[in-house]
């Protein structure tokens, strides 16, 4: 890819405790972002296990580890790494290896074309047990019987927004639940 040309990308993953995911993940990212001039932004949302330091040791250029005082939660993790990101794109997944980086660039190439503001990855085949899919599933039901809003599926952490999609997403308590839905009222187009 021509570097003059090529936008520049935020990876934003909060973490917390995810000591034994960290450095796969930061191999799992340089692979699949060879391509691309990117950053990827670790926030460690006070960990209690040795996450911050395993990071700290991870050998990756890109890498930018910021590290919150205590356990504020994930969506307030995930704010704070999209508040420093300096990415024409913001791409946003969990940490605990439970999305596949290998999925990045062809969203990347999707949001390109610019008719959407969010590209959102749908879970195929979940890795979660039954007790957490089914809530989710009625969840995703009603979102779309109340709003116009037509997505399988909200839960998926792997999302590529464009800069000012992200930025206006203002998200706190277990709003990051609910990024479909914030970004979809705030006029994005998913
Ligand atoms: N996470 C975080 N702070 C928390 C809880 C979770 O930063 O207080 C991170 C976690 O390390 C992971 C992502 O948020 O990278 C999603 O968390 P989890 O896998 O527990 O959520 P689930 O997959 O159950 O929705
Ligand atoms: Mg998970």
């Amino acid at each position: 890819m021509n570097s003059n040309t090529s936008p520049f990308i935020s990876i934003v993953i909060p973490v917390y405790n995810e000591e034994e995911n960290v450095k796969l993940l930061s191999e799992r990212i340089s692979e699949a972002m060879s391509d691309f001039n990117y950053e990827l932004i670790l926030v460690d949302d006070g960990s209690t296990d040795r996450t911050r330091s395993n990071i700290k040791v991870i050998d990756n250029p890109h890498l930018i580890l910021v590290g919150l005082k205590k356990n504020y939660g994930q969506s307030l993790a995930l704010a704070a790494g999209i508040d420093l990101a300096k990415g024409d794109y913001i791409v946003t997944l969990d940490g605990d290896l439970q999305n596949d980086p290998r999925d990045i660039p062809m969203m990347i190439e999707r949001i390109q074309k610019g008719d959407f503001d969010v590209v959102t990855g749908i879970r195929h085949k979940r890795k979660d047990k039954f007790l957490k899919t089914i809530p989710s599933k009625v969840a995703n039901f009603m979102v779309r019987k109340a709003t116009k809003m037509n997505i399988k599926d909200n839960g998926c952490a792997l999302k590529v927004f464009n800069k000012e999609t992200a930025k206006e997403l203002n998200l706190y308590g277990e709003m990051h639940r609910f990024i479909n839905l914030l970004a979809f009222l705030n006029g994005a187009r998913i």
